[in-house]
């Protein structure tokens, strides 16, 4: 017998595909996370420039294994600091693809992404030929202000946590509109209807996955 749930899970990411692809966005599913990496592997093809935004989805998928891996030529920001970091952040801007996760997707097609240094939306916007976004079923949202609401209560205060930010939401699970050295939201983007079809690609996971 099939689990409620997970078709009622099923049929929401159903719709949310259709609206992707009605803005112009490629959409895919998998029902697993288990399924991720290979996904991935098939995708982006042996010896291309790969970089990444921070995600706890790509590592918890094992993606963040694969693009170490020897296949490709990875910008691995995980291996750099400081001023090394910075030039790779500007470097990924002209890789052949660019990994990361999604903040919220909505029911409408939208992506809804806030930054605190800004060179993910920046790279997720414009630079990297393809842009490939893991987003587990916890992401998906109805509309734009759910998509906000999602990541004031939920990713920038876990995020916050997670990257020893100490930001006010850090300390008391709310936000406080801080203006905090480490503030984790300072740019919003959102993508909707885009012009370059199928640059950005979204791949569903009938799973929950990252914040
Ligand atoms: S504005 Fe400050 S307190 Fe609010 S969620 Fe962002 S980092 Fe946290």
């Amino acid at each position: 017998m099939s689990n409620p749930m997970e078709t009622l899970t099923e049929l929401r990411i159903q719709r949310v595909m259709k609206a992707l692809q009605a803005n112009n966005m490629e959409a895919y599913y998998v029902k697993t996370a288990a399924e991720v990496k290979d996904f991935v592997a098939n995708m982006i093809p042996e010896g291309a420039v790969v970089s990444n935004g921070g995600s706890v989805t790509l590592g918890q998928t094992g993606v963040l294994d694969l693009l170490a891996g020897g296949k490709y030529q990875f910008l691995d920001r995980r291996t750099v600091t400081g001023a090394e970091l910075d030039k790779m952040f500007h470097d990924a801007l002209s890789a052949d693809w660019y990994l990361a996760s999604s903040n919220a997707v909505t029911e409408e097609g939208e992506l809804y992404n806030v930054d605190g240094n800004a060179n993910r939306v920046a790279a997720l916007t414009f630079g990297p030929k393809n842009v490939l976004l893991v987003v587990g079923c916890n992401k998906i949202v109805t509309d734009l202000a759910a998509a906000e609401e999602r990541v004031r209560t939920i990713a920038a205060p876990v995020n916050a946590i997670r990257l020893d930010c100490q930001t006010p939401c850090a300390v008391t699970g709310q936000c406080a509109d801080c203006r905090s050295p480490k503030r984790v939201c300072c740019t919003t983007v959102i993508h909707s209807f885009q012009r370059r079809k199928g640059r950005i690609k979204v791949l569903l996971v009938g799973e929950p996955l990252g914040y």
